[in-house]
């Protein structure tokens, strides 16, 4: 068998390494792509709510700390005039501060801006920072503009605030809101690094994991294949998890099977060849004192021959009905029949018996039936379960046949009133060579295949079957079949 698939380790590596791909391109993505955007959008919120934090509390003793925590923290410029103009509070610490610089004009345009806007005014600039000292304002816009590419993006919010003394002061707030190109170019080779480790640490994960998912289905196979060479003492050991213990469980299981069928197989052949010496050796004995003893020469002898090459036969057919019918091999051929004549005709069989030897049968039934079965096979259970009733019957050697019938069942008893069987042994008489001792007198000339064949075939039937028994009362076989309606 040709073995193509990928070991554990691989698979379990190459779906860590999807799964790390796919977390680094979403980190790619929200670090490199989104994050000037995400920058962007958090420094503005940033600055609206400083200047807010700033108004709210301009009439506070403590707003110097304020604005100097403000500007410190967030990295912004912070100016605040009175309404002549006049610088009241400045802290200047970008390099490129663009409120320091302004000309009135601006100024004058930002208040402007904010008193038409409820006193608030927020104005994106663009400007390039090599160029001059004082930063060159291109243009002033309410959106962020799109398509140009910027050096250096800035922003300046301006709040008119009331004192409580009701004079007005004006806040001006300057930051950078685009991130440092080399924080970006930072971020970008860490990845690229983090990347690599991610990669190399899956991969030592999946070797981790694998073996210690394959550790126990290796031993587990090393077990199987002593198993598979016969070594029936082989035992599955799966620590780990549930999954590898419940198969092991199940190996376990087999194995044990496995081991009572080889048990059992080896009793058979015990048993097989036991039985077959027995009569051998009669027949060759017999023979040989036949041939050296002239005065041996007796039709009795030649009648214990008979007998016992017969014995041999039926031993022989016995095993080959009950390998056929436990293979599965042979189908049922389901026929249609009157169960009450089948079985009236095969008592009949007995009368020479009964003639000879004082065996009295009776049939008793109350109506005719018709059953679907296999007509052959049901008259081998018949034959079995009579055949067992007149070997153990008593002394008065009656056997009777009993047929019940209810609304849509048909019971089928074969009674006799022999020695029984004793409560213990009932469930092992329908296994295969199984005999309750030899003491009686017939009891030898069983094959104790009898009723294993009767229980075959009953069960693919589907029938139910059954034993009542009392010792040294009698025996009571018992199987029941669907009942069919008459045929026109
Ligand atoms: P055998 O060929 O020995 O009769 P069976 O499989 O037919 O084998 O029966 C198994 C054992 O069950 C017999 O050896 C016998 O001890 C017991 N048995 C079967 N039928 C009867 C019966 N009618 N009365 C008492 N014992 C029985």
């Amino acid at each position: 068998m040709k073995l193509n698939k990928w070991s554990i380790k691989w698979q379990l590596f190459s779906y860590l390494a999807v799964f790390i791909g796919f977390l680094l391109i979403i980190l790619w993505l929200f670090q490199v792509v989104f994050l000037e955007s995400f920058y962007k959008t958090i420094k503005l919120n940033e600055i609206r709510e400083s200047g807010t934090r700033i108004a709210k509390n301009i009439d506070s003793q403590n707003l110097e700390l304020l604005l100097e925590n403000v500007s410190e923290t967030k990295e912004m410029c912070i100016m605040i005039t009175d309404e002549t103009g006049h610088i009241v509070y400045s802290i200047d610490t970008l390099p490129n501060c663009t409120i320091h610089r302004m000309t009135s004009n601006e100024y004058l345009h930002f208040i402007k801006k904010a008193l038409s806007n409820d006193g608030t005014d927020l104005q994106y600039i663009n400007y390039n920072i090599v160029d001059d000292i004082r930063p060159q304002i291109k243009y002033y816009t309410k959106q962020l503009p799109k398509l140009i590419r910027k050096e250096l993006e800035s922003v300046i919010y301006t709040q008119i605030i009331q004192k409580k003394d009701g004079s007005i002061y004006v806040l001006f707030l300057n930051a950078t809101i685009s991130p440092v190109k080399a924080t970006v170019q930072t971020i970008r080779t860490q990845l690229f690094y983090v990347t690599l480790i991610m990669l190399f640490l899956a991969f030592l994960l999946a070797l981790f994991i694998s073996k210690k998912i394959s550790k126990p289905i290796i031993k587990m196979n090393t077990s199987a294949k002593q198993l598979a060479t016969g070594n029936y003492d082989s035992s599955f050991e799966g620590k780990g998890y549930k999954e590898i213990a419940e198969l092991s469980q199940s190996l376990n299981y087999a194995a044990t099977e496995l081991s009572k069928t080889d048990t059992f197989r080896r009793e058979l052949i015990a048993n097989v060849s036991h039985d077959l010496r027995t009569p051998l050796t009669l027949i060759a004995g017999y023979a040989e004192v036949m041939r050296d003893l002239p005065g041996e020469n007796t039709p009795e002898n030649t009648q214990v021959i008979i007998d016992e090459a017969h014995r041999l036969t039926q031993l022989v057919n016995d095993m080959l009905d009950l390998s056929q019918l436990q293979a599965d091999t042979q189908d049922l051929h389901l026929t249609k029949f009157n169960l009450t004549s089948t079985t009236k005709k095969i008592l009949a069989r007995y009368t020479r018996l009964c003639e000879q030897e004082g065996y009295t049968t009776h049939f008793l039934y109350d109506q005719e039936v018709w059953v679907s079965a296999d007509e052959l096979k049901l008259s081998q259970v018949l034959y079995n379960l009579i055949n067992n009733a007149i070997n153990y019957t008593g002394e008065d050697k009656g056997i009777t046949v009993r047929q019940t019938t209810t609304t849509s069942k048909v019971k089928i008893k074969v009674i006799d009133t022999g020695i029984g069987i004793a409560q213990e042994n009932l469930p092992y008489i329908w296994d295969r060579y199984y005999k309750i001792g030899t003491s009686h007198k017939r009891a030898s000339i069983g094959t104790g295949l009898g009723l294993s064949i009767v229980r075959s075939i009953l069960e693919r039937h589907g029938a139910h079957y059954g034993v009542n028994s009392t010792p040294h009362t009698g025996s009571e076989f018992w199987f029941e079949l669907p009942l069919e309606s008459k045929p026109n």
